[in-house]
């Protein structure tokens, strides 16, 4: 039977990926000894790093007005280390709200600068809605503005980048690489790797190398930007497995065809299921048509007295890990990068057996 991933993170993962790192798990580049157990300070590891960041430059056009970090600490250590280094005493940090991770961004941030939250949630008869991006009400004076382009628990997406003077932020966790974007129009990027990047434990930062001149408020050195960057992402022992692994996910990328063929191949996935669940009275979606996630799907049975039976039907044939996020209910299915559209397809069809058999 072909099993299909949808958890939100740690997620599926290319199998040719997969494979390839199982072939080399214990001998990797003819040294006899495991990626994993190479100093990364090693002529070999550090021509793999050098790779990896010009790939991830290459896939995502990153101009040498940016620093690319490898950090520790997943999407809420940058919770922390973004009001930490970007902190300015005269202005707040001001923080889009549209879901559960952008709320406990703001959250993180008031235990260190003060801190503006900005509500763009318009929900109506229960329906999950967003303002568009011209009509927030951003101050005008800000040390930063965060904000959160993919909610991966509501499951609702800004296709929109606000413009403002000051720096743009945005947590990319759940949809770096799944679309095309333009890194100019930001100044931070961040994402923990575990949904489109590679395994847990690594978190790409793309800073304006302008911003690493900001004092901003004591800190660790490994949550420290400017350190890191001077330190080539080595001011510690980095996550080696998951940096090689990164770099395996981003070559395969380039090999069929970058972000741009992601975005296609994304796109097509997740019109496959909206399609579905809107001409479906058993199943809804409750995001608006104009911010739904391309990669996060939340979707709730008519009647929720079937969710566990639903859950371990789905279960035996195959479909892994659509259980709702605790706080949303329902169900999620999370389509990254490295889900095939016979995953959909193989979704689309239980689901509607399902509805038949207990309509
Ligand atoms: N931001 C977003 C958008 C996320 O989806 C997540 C994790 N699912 C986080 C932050 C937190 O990431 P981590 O667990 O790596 O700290």
């Amino acid at each position: 039977m072909t099993v299909y991933n949808f958890c939100a993170g740690p997620a599926m993962l290319p199998p040719e990926v997969m494979k390839k790192a199982q072939q080399e798990f214990l001998n990797w580049q003819n040294l006899g000894v495991s990626v994993m157990e190479v100093s990364h300070r090693a002529q070999p590891y550090l021509e793999m790093v050098k790779e990896c960041e010009a790939s991830l430059r290459r896939l995502m056009d990153i101009s040498d007005e940016f620093e690319v970090l490898f950090m520790h600490g997943g999407g809420r250590g940058q919770f922390a280390a973004v009001p930490l280094n970007l902190h300015l005493d005269d202005a707040p940090g001001v923080y889009v709200e549209n879901g559960i991770w952008s709320s406990g961004a703001t959250k993180e941030g008031a235990k260190f600068t003060q801190v503006e939250g900005i509500n763009i949630r318009t929900d109506v008869d229960g329906q999950f809605d967003i303002q568009p991006v011209e009509q927030w009400k951003l101050p005008e004076k800000a040390s930063f503005i965060h904000f959160c382009p993919n909610e991966t628990i509501d499951g609702i997406e800004i296709y929109d980048v606000p413009k403002h003077d000051a720096p743009i932020v945005a947590d990319m966790s759940s949809m770096i690489l799944s679309r095309e974007i333009n890194v100019d129009d930001f100044d931070l990027i961040y994402a923990g790797a575990q949904k489109n990047i590679g395994p847990s434990g690594l978190c790409i930062v793309i800073v304006r190398k302008t911003l690493l001149e900001r004092e901003g408020l004591p800190r660790p050195a490994i949550l420290d930007y400017a350190i890191e960057a001077k330190q080539g992402s080595m001011y510690n022992t980095p996550p080696t497995f998951a940096w090689y692994l990164a770099n395996e996910v981003f070559q395969y990328l380039e090999s069929i065809g970058g972000v741009k063929a992601m975005e296609a191949h994304n796109k097509k996935k997740a019109a496959i299921l909206y399609d579905y669940i809107d001409s479906s009275d058993f199943y809804s979606n409750k995001v608006a048509k104009h911010c739904r996630s391309l990669m996060n799907v939340p979707f709730w049975l008519k009647d929720d007295t079937l969710n566990d039976k639903f859950l371990s039907e789905a279960e035996a044939a195959g479909l892994l890990a659509l259980e709702g996020h605790r706080f949303v209910g329902g169900m999620r299915a999370s389509i990254y990068n490295a889900m095939p559209v016979e995953g959909i397809e193989a979704l689309v069809a239980f689901m509607d057996k399902f509805a038949k058999e207990n309509s």
